[in-house]
């Protein structure tokens, strides 16, 4: 029971979001915190191959419409899911860190720790959400390429 405190702290999230507090829910909500890139379909269905797949996509579209995670697409355009750190609510996400591609991992990270301008839209417009890319290389492919060189 070492994650006992973690899985508390999920079941609060689905409470709070009026979700029923399913054993598959919590799991992929304790898999994507315990990363620190986002993570697409596929990459979930690997890990946690037990969850069916119908399973999973519902789960990923409930977060997602419930602003517990959001979307964001990595270089080869594959949906990847990240959890919501900042103020998100029920459609209507405030993502608004940088995601940051690296060129040679291919892994999406967000980076919530900047300190991004408030972005507006033009009158007229109705922005649901913003999503700010950067792409280069991770600290880690950075490292890699540092000694290559
Ligand atoms: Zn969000
Ligand atoms: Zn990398
Ligand atoms: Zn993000």
């Amino acid at each position: 029971m070492a994650h006992a405190k973690n899985n508390f702290r999920f079941e609060d999230l689905l409470d709070k979001h009026h979700l029923k507090k399913t054993g598959a829910r919590l799991r992929v909500l304790s898999m994507m915190h315990s990363k620190n890139t986002a993570t697409s379909q596929p990459d979930l269905e690997t890990l946690m191959s037990d969850i069916d797949r119908v399973t999973l996509y519902r789960i990923l579209n409930v977060f997602e419409e419930k602003g517990i995670i959001h979307k964001v697409f990595d270089l080869n355009g594959t949906a990847n899911y990240a959890i919501c750190h900042a103020d998100c609510a029920e459609n209507h996400h405030h993502d608004e860190h940088l995601h940051f591609n690296c060129t040679a991992c291919k892994n999406v990270y967000c980076l919530n720790d900047l300190n991004m301008p408030r972005l507006t839209v033009p009158s007229g417009f109705r922005a649901d959400a913003f999503t700010i890319y950067a792409s280069g290389l991770c600290p880690k492919c950075n490292k890699k390429s540092d000694k290559a060189n």
